[in-house]
């Protein structure tokens, strides 16, 4: 796909593949593993062998990461370039995309270590990882800058804001009961009326709002019964930089980096479209959809882009298509229990390239 991007310059979708590595459960076992990854070669490959049914298939990605990888070699290779385009003034999104229980809320937000005398902890993730990148190079250059995000989780096409007091996080405050809701600007665009949105002027703030936020998603979950597995979040970082031209005039460099969780990809369905279940099953499976074939329209220069399926592509479709760059990150299980659900990753985020 590499000449597919180079021929196609301001369509820039990279899909990398990540493995985890069994649990001490799996291990505990002896849970047969069935994915191997070539991260020199960029491939993975799904092999079963059982008399009456044999799997062998081998996907190419623009990078994987195999079980031993750690979350600073993922940030550094596949991250660390999209944080530098953020800062020249692009609009990035970078998707975390599998089934549950692969490691999409690792990657994204890390293992759960707790911080040490401000060190983060090596099992931190995109998100941390990013925020501190953004706030050394700006730091560096000693640029004038100002910074704010957004953290917001999609469930059944409702929002949450994650960053607002309890009582209003589904309301623009507590007195009016108006819906958080996502609007058209009159100029093609979108916002979300009623988001918090916090100013944030060093990077420990932003471990702050990103704990804030992921126990509001916990407590949340719990409270409504829920898994996080059926909604996405999306943490959103926008960042303006005054810069100086040669002449002496000032300009304002804009770039935005969109940090999505997405919902878990099985089916559902599958698992029993129970009463109620199934408007949110198709809701979900709707997003995810939409999402996959935005990305596919965008690749293949299509023509029609159908953001407007869904509120997911909606709400990020300033940072996908256009001067923007995407990266979707694919995550997947190595236990032969999963190779079904791991096929179809696979398949999904291949036609994403
Ligand atoms: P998801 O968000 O996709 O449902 P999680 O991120 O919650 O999955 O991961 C499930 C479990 O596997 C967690 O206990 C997590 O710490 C562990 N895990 C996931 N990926 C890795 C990895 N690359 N290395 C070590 N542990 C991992
Ligand atoms: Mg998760």
């Amino acid at each position: 796909s590499n000449h597919k991007h180079d021929k196609d310059k301001g369509v820039n979708v990279q899909v990398l593949l990540r493995c985890r590595p069994l649990s001490e459960d799996e291990i505990r076992v002896n849970t047969p593993v069935v994915i191997s990854c070539n991260e020199h070669r960029r491939e993975v490959s799904a092999v079963q062998n059982i008399a009456n049914k044999q799997i062998d298939r081998t996907f190419a990605f623009d990078k994987v990461f195999g079980p031993a990888s750690q979350q600073k070699d993922l940030y550094n290779q596949a991250v660390s370039p999209i944080v530098n385009e953020v800062l020249e003034g692009y609009n990035c999104t970078i998707f975390a995309y599998g089934q549950t229980g692969t490691g999409k809320t690792y990657t994204m937000e890390g293992g759960g270590k707790k911080a040490k005398n401000g060190e983060f902890p090596s099992d931190a993730g995109v998100i941390p990882r990013a925020v501190r990148e953004i706030f050394d190079i700006l730091e560096a250059q000693n640029a004038e800058y100002s910074m704010k995000v957004t953290f917001l989780e999609l469930y059944n096409e409702e929002i949450t804001d994650l960053l607002a007091p309890e009582e209003c996080s589904k309301f623009i405050d507590d007195k009016s009961k108006k819906p958080i809701a996502l609007m058209e600007d009159g100029k093609g665009g979108v916002f979300v009326r009623g988001l918090e949105e916090e100013i944030v002027c060093t990077a420990s703030e932003i471990y702050k709002i990103l704990e804030k936020g992921s126990a509001k998603r916990r407590t949340a979950e719990t409270l409504l019964n829920k898994q996080s597995s059926r909604s996405h979040s999306i943490f959103s970082i926008t960042i303006h930089i005054k810069e100086c031209t040669p002449e002496g005039e000032e300009l304002i460099k804009c770039g935005k980096l969109n940090l999505v969780d997405l919902a878990g990809s099985e089916n559902i369905s599958r698992s029993g479209a129970r009463e109620g279940r199934a408007r949110e099953a198709g809701e979900i499976n709707k997003s995810l959809l939409t999402l996959g074939r935005v990305i596919n329209a965008l690749v293949e220069h299509s023509g029609h882009v159908p953001y407007r399926d869904s509120k997911l592509t909606r709400l990020l479709r300033d940072s996908l298509g256009g001067k923007t760059k995407t990266c979707i990150i694919a995550t997947v299980s190595p236990s032969i229990h999963c190779l079904e659900e791991t096929l179809s990753t696979l398949d999904y985020a291949h036609r994403a390239k």
